[in-house]
């Protein structure tokens, strides 16, 4: 075994710091997130020392300042934060991950066993950002109760040099020498897309320096952080327009503040009416997850998807901001906060639709996006069931489950529907002509999704939910609330041979009490597809 050689792993610093950028971040206009997001923290960390140290006091006009050269081909962010010491310049920047690995060893030995893994997020890499759009990073800084100023530069190929620098007021200014690929991001337009699409709502201003003028990058309204009573329902319905690009007002807002194990802000609306693109096709809930006031991702299915239509934002402190795609579908508080959330959305749904004349312009546009849920979202069809409402053969308007069982008749047993593709044809239906005879309602369902989900969601209440075209012969138990007219003919002779002749297309001909008016009706088999299911079966092909 003299022959078995020991080496060390070769490690390059640029090419691991080139791996971080870019599995982290899948857009590169995000490093001007990270840094803004950076500077604001190091403005509140100096508000918050000021509480106990006035010497640490902010000016009045505290801001983060957004200045592109393009001449020089730079951008200067400049913060009047906490600033970092010449030894904290050395230690934040140029330890990657430094701050990570260290939030990382103190949470897990905080955290519950099933939280750990979500923490992997927490690396301290946002800086490093900055490498993904500049070659060259300068970062002069002067503590807040300092008077010494140092300069942090490097190249982001695993090398950094630290000099003296002066520096007139505590704060932080990063230069960034753009690289040739990215000047996009001198341009002034360019920019405030940027900040109004990731950086709107943090509180502290952002200017920008616009042909040698200072304009507001932001808006700094985070309005879901806010408490209930300072927001007026004209903000409201002026936010609302903006997340959902809509014209209307909402029908519902949701605005609550999550405390305790979980720590989020949200405001949801549901929408007053069905909107122009349709969410048919949009498959996932766009609701923004911001975290401390920055927006993320509206991809983070804060919603399930037969919730889809809600808009709006939920914003967590329980998040890193540098959390990946891939790390948000792993990580278990986002779990949580989703659990949540949809519990609060389903308990506000479910309130508002004991007003039943607002319950239905609100079911009519979402009803059957809703309905989806029976199908394929097991741990909620229970909460869906209760907040359904269906046309009836019996009455006119919306009808609940609840409704439909509490007038069943005594012997009666099932929930009956009859499935199709519109309701007036359903209600001149000959499959109906029995029940209707006897009194018995049946709910008529003619939304794509009701072809489906009464397979999965098959009785409510202790009834089962019986298509009508399925298994035609079990009205023996009820008496028809009409004269019966002419007695019955005689069947015997007619039904071999109309079976005879039917062969190729029908299994059976049976008798039925189900005909009142017409002289024959077609029915499937009691189990298997019903006659809807039959139909949709044969367009699509099979
Ligand atoms: P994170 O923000 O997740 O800690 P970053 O890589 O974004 O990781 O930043 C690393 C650290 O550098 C920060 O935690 C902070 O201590 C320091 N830092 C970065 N930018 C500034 C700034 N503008 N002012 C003061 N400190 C800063
Ligand atoms: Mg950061």
């Amino acid at each position: 075994s003299e022959t078995v050689e020991r080496h060390s792993f070769g490690a390059e610093v640029g090419r691991l710091l080139d791996l971080v950028v870019h599995a982290l971040y899948s857009e590169r206009e995000i490093f001007l997130r990270e840094l803004v997001a950076n500077a604001a923290d190091a403005v509140d960390r100096r508000r918050f020392g000021a509480l106990t140290d006035s010497a640490l006091a902010l000016p009045a006009d505290a801001k983060v300042r957004i200045n592109p050269d393009k001449a020089a081909r730079t951008l200067t962010l400049s913060d009047p934060g906490i600033g970092m010491t010449k030894d904290e310049l050395a230690q934040n920047l140029g330890t990657i991950a430094r701050s990570g690995t260290r939030a990382f060893s103190q949470s897990l030995a905080d955290a519950k066993p099933e939280e750990r893994p979500s923490l992997i997020g927490q690396f301290g890499v946002g800086f490093y950002s900055a490498f993904m759009v500049a070659d060259r990073v300068e970062v002069t800084s002067r503590k807040a109760g300092s008077d010494e100023a140092w300069t942090w530069a490097s190249e982001g190929q695993g090398e950094y040099t630290l000099a003296p620098a002066t520096r007139t007021e505590p704060g932080t200014d990063i230069v960034l020498h753009m690289k040739a690929d990215a000047e996009e991001y001198l341009e002034g337009i360019r920019l405030e897309t940027i900040l109004r699409k990731w950086a709107d709502h943090i509180t502290v201003p952002v200017t920008l320096v616009r042909d040698g003028e200072e304009v507001a990058g932001t808006k700094g309204t985070a309005l879901w952080r806010k408490p209930k009573s300072e927001v007026s329902e004209e903000e409201y319905t002026e936010f609302y327009r903006q997340v959902a690009h809509a014209f209307d007002k909402p029908w519902a807002t949701l605005h609550w503040r999550a405390e305790g194990q979980l720590e989020f802000n949200a405001l949801l609306f549901v929408p007053g009416m069905k909107p122009f693109m349709a969410i048919e096709e949009q498959r996932e809930s766009k609701v923004r997850l911001h975290v401390r006031r920055m927006f993320i991702t509206d991809e983070a299915g804060l919603l399930p998807s037969w919730l889809r239509f809600v808009q709006g934002v939920v914003d967590t402190e329980d998040l890193p901001l540098n959390v990946s795609r891939e790390m948000l579908q792993a990580t278990p508080v986002l779990a949580r906060i989703r659990r949540a959330v949809t519990a609060k959305v389903v308990s506000e749904l479910k309130s508002r639709s004991r007003d039943a004349e607002s319950y239905a312009t609100f079911w009519q546009a979402f009803g059957p996006v809703l309905k989806e849920g029976l199908w394929e979202d097991a741990e909620h069809r229970q909460d869906i069931a209760g907040l359904l409402r269906f046309r009836s053969s019996t009455t006119e308007g919306w009808v609940s489950l609840a409704d439909y069982v509490g007038r069943m008749k005594p012997n009666q047993e099932a929930i009956y529907i009859l499935v199709g593709d519109d309701v007036d044809a359903l209600k001149r239906s000959a499959q109906i002509e029995g029940f209707s005879a006897r009194g018995i309602e049946v709910l008529l369902l003619s939304d794509h999704v009701d072809a489906f989900w009464p397979e999965r969601y098959d009785s409510h209440d202790g009834k089962p939910i019986r298509s009508i075209t399925q298994g035609s012969d079990d009205l023996s138990a009820f008496e028809p609330e009409i004269a019966e007219g002419d007695a019955p003919a005689d069947l015997a002779d007619l039904l071999p041979k109309l079976k005879e002749a039917l062969k190729d297309d029908v299994s059976d001909v049976k008798a039925s009490q189900r005909l009142v008016d017409s002289a024959v009706l077609l029915s499937a088999p009691a189990f298997g597809p019903d006659l809807q299911m039959q139909r949709l079966l044969r367009r699509a092909g099979r």
